[in-house]
């Protein structure tokens, strides 16, 4: 085993990682089957997902790349905002990917320039990775995938994954020591609000609560599942939440900076009463996947929560949002409005 690859899985546990390893360009292969058969499966996912095959054929995009590192971060240890709890998905409230003030962004930046220093050609993409994270980080042992299809680790599925490709042919894999899942256990399929999570290891993109909280949501009042995304606004944790193999596996022992102070601007009835400019200043540099020209999109979801989970306390914000500039949320807030007999 090569003493390279060694020092490189030491460098990357010494700079905040919990766990490294580096698999072959090859070992992405078996992606395309996993990925085919997803689209299979759910064929109304084909534009969005089609784009993914280029991950099981890095060798066309980076002819020079030999080889994959891949890093895991654990962030199941954060304070989570009382407030945000069932609101937000924890994986964006704990995501440091763009965020130069995080650990996590500049732990990222300095493997990088060391991978670079010792004389490694080095690709990374730290928005949504250079490759399938997830199926890389189980080919090189650090994990499992688990019928919910999140990779888990000895601490749940409570982690950031990152991969670095590199022109050096190197290989270091674990021993998985991870169980699969029990045979009998269906408890993430059967609590999936909206049965995105219809089947093991599969989960159709289009109807998950975190892509609907996202990428979609265009006519949300129209949308087949708009009751099911409950109080959701972004992401949604339940698929992860109910998995006994989670349980006791988040321990909030520290504060994530900034949060804490982000956390008091963000509510419900807050969200409906923000401007364009404070909507882009407060929400956009975290919850950065809703386009400046989509921040509309935050108050047709806080209207819908509001309708979803409805307290007197939404009565007037609901009939102000009436007059709201934009017209989705005015459209949105008047058919809240009827629904609710508020008028
Ligand atoms: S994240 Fe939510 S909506 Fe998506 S599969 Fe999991 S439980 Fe279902
Ligand atoms: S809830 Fe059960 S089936 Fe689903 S991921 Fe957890 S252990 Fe596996």
């Amino acid at each position: 085993m090569s003493s390279l690859a060694w020092e490189i899985k030491n460098a990357a546990l010494e700079m905040g990682y919990q766990k490294c390893g580096i698999i072959k360009i090859a070992d992405m292969a078996g992606y395309e089957q996993k990925l085919s058969e997803r689209i299979e499966a759910f064929p109304e996912v084909r534009p969005a997902m089609e784009g993914f095959f280029r991950f099981a054929h890095l060798e066309d995009e980076f002819p020079w790349a030999k080889s994959i590192v891949v890093c895991v971060r654990h962030y199941g240890r954060y304070i989570i905002p009382k407030n945000l709890k069932g609101l937000i998905g924890k994986y964006y409230l704990f995501d440091g990917r763009l965020d130069e003030q995080t650990d996590q962004y500049q732990d990222s930046v300095r493997f990088e320039d060391y991978l670079k220093e010792l004389g490694l050609k080095v690709a990374t993409e730290r928005k949504f990775g250079i490759t399938a994270l997830r199926w890389a980080a189980q080919q090189a042992g650090l994990g499992v995938v688990r019928k919910n299809n999140f990779l888990y680790t000895e601490l749940g599925s409570w982690v950031n994954l990152a991969a670095w490709l590199i022109d050096r042919e190197l290989e270091l894999k674990a021993i998985p020591t991870l169980k699969e899942c029990p045979e009998k256990c269906d408890l993430c399929i059967m609590a999936c609000p909206t049965g995105s999570l219809s089947q093991p290891y599969a989960m159709n993109r289009s109807t998950c609560i975190s892509c609907i909280t996202t990428w979609e949501g265009w006519d949300l009042m129209r949308d087949e599942h708009r009751a099911e995304l409950g109080r959701w606004i972004y992401g949604c944790d339940v698929c992860q939440d109910v998995c006994p193999l989670n349980h006791g596996r988040w321990q909030e022992t520290v504060e994530y900076p900034g949060l804490s102070e982000l956390s008091s601007l963000i509510s419900l009835e807050k969200i409906l009463e923000m401007d364009e400019k404070t909507l882009e200043q407060v929400l956009k540099p975290k919850f950065w996947y809703i386009k400046r020209s989509d921040n509309w999109k935050w108050k047709t979801k806080a209207i819908n929560a509001m309708v979803n989970c409805y307290d007197d306390r939404y009565r007037q914000p609901i009939l102000d949002a009436c007059n709201d500039s934009h017209p989705k949320v005015r459209e949105m807030a008047e058919w809240a409005s009827h629904k609710l007999n508020l008028v």
